[in-house]
């Protein structure tokens, strides 16, 4: 069965929330049912230059079709014990990717699903050895809530057992929003990442968000992989 690629690659660390500066090695997928404005990975859906990148990206550059068997091999060649498995949303393609995950456990990896929690999870990948890192978007994002917020999709993560909830954050608005989806689909536990493609953007949101993030109980993650290498791609 084939799977819709952007790119795979590694060793990097996990950048954000509960596995930061883990070692992992990414499997990049292609295509997204959002258009988050601000998009760090434009390049895995906007075909029009819509994003603040304003660039139209070429689908038959960013787009592979990639046999599961050999995306399970080329994961364990890069020889981690952590896989990443981002876009794009990745659970628009989470039927074709059983294979890969039955793959990548049997080999004893562990697998973190980076999902915008727009798509309900099927029952058979929710499995122990995966994770599942929500990211929903607030208003800032720019789509509207009726296609950012999908109850059903937030009702079931929230019931998984091994999940986290990232929100990309600039201001105590964004944490009161925050705090209103806690409460409407009861979502825990609850990371805040400060907004930023740049070292001054994310030290800024970092600093003016931290004490009202511990004041809420929510924990704090910085965004490593920028930190270290900018917005550079595949690392
Ligand atoms: S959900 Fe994620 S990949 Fe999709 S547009 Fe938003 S930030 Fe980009």
């Amino acid at each position: 069965m084939s799977i819709v690629v952007n790119e795979i690659f590694g060793p990097t660390v996990q950048g954000e929330g509960p596995s930061a500066g883990r070692q992992c090695v990414f499997l990049r997928l292609g295509g997204c049912n959002l258009s988050c404005h601000w998009c760090d990975t434009p390049y895995t859906w906007d075909w029009k230059g819509t994003s603040d990148e304003k660039t139209a990206f070429d689908p038959r550059k960013e787009l592979h079709n990639r046999d599961a068997g050999e995306v399970v091999e080329e994961l364990l060649a890069l020889g981690t014990g952590l896989v990443v498995i981002s876009g794009g949303e990745p659970l628009s393609q989470q039927r074709r990717l059983r294979p890969v995950l039955k793959g990548l456990l049997e080999a004893g990896v562990t697998v973190e699903f980076e999902t915008n929690g727009t798509v309900v999870p099927d029952d058979e990948i929710i499995t122990p050895g995966v994770r599942f890192n929500v990211s929903p978007k607030l208003a800032h994002a720019g789509d509207p809530a009726s296609k950012r917020i999908v109850p059903a999709a937030l009702t079931k993560l929230a019931q998984t057992t091994d999940v986290a909830f990232k929100f990309v954050c600039r201001t105590t608005d964004d944490l009161d929003e925050v705090g209103t989806l806690q409460a409407d689909f009861g979502i825990s536990p609850i990371w805040i990442m400060p907004e930023g493609k740049n070292v001054a953007h994310i030290s800024q949101h970092l600093s003016s968000l931290a004490d009202e993030v511990v004041r809420r109980g929510w924990n704090l993650s910085t965004r490593l992989h920028v930190l270290a290498w900018g917005d550079k791609r595949g690392i």
